[in-house]
């Protein structure tokens, strides 16, 4: 099976993904993660995703699906995966072919996922408040019509991201289907 999580920094997708992938036994990537290991190589390219990543910005469309693409033909996800945080544009949503079966949004506030990102403990490099609040800027901006094209497809599932860990990953399981 084949998953894609949508949501605002801070909706829950990392712990969704994860207690998905325990319970369906299919691999869950991050391009967040994906791309904070990149940012740790001294290269250019290494130098340059960091450099873009600490801004809050995202990184350009053809690099996103070169490296996505690249990681999705290795064996452990040729069974299906749950992917957090792509694809981010309807430019990658579009040149994104690959047989997605369902596309979860966490729908939580900007004011909540604030709230719950001010008293996280594993804070990262690039989670200053600015970069935080770029980053929700250009989820609405950018994502948002991701959303709009998935539902048009007729695979989005909208989850209320606001209810408890259990409650949510109950409701997104009962969906699958
Ligand atoms: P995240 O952990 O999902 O918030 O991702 C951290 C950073 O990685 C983002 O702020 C972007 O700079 C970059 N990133 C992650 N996924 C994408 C994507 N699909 N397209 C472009 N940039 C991305």
């Amino acid at each position: 099976m084949k998953l894609i999580l949508i949501g605002i920094q801070g909706a829950g997708k990392s712990t969704q993904g994860n207690l998905l992938s325990e319970k369906l036994g299919i691999p869950y990537l991050s391009t967040g993660h994906i791309f904070r290991e990149m940012a740790k190589e001294k290269t250019p390219l290494g130098r340059y995703i960091k450099e873009t990543i600490n801004a809050g910005y995202l990184i350009p469309d053809e690099k996103t699906l070169e490296i996505v693409t690249g990681y999705l033909h290795r064996p452990e996800y040729e069974k299906g995966y749950i992917m957090d945080g792509f694809p981010r544009t309807t430019q990658q949503a579009e040149k994104f072919e690959n047989g997605i079966d369902k596309v979860i949004y966490l729908k939580v506030s900007d004011k909540e996922a604030l709230w719950r990102l001010s008293g996280r403990s594993d804070n990262r490099q690039d989670d200053t408040l600015q970069a935080i609040r770029k980053r929700i800027n250009l989820f609405h901006e950018f994502t948002e019509p991701v959303i709009d094209y998935f539902k048009k497809k007729g695979i989005l599932v909208e989850i209320d991201g606001e209810k408890q860990i259990e409650e949510i990953h109950k409701e997104i399981l009962s969906k699958l289907h």
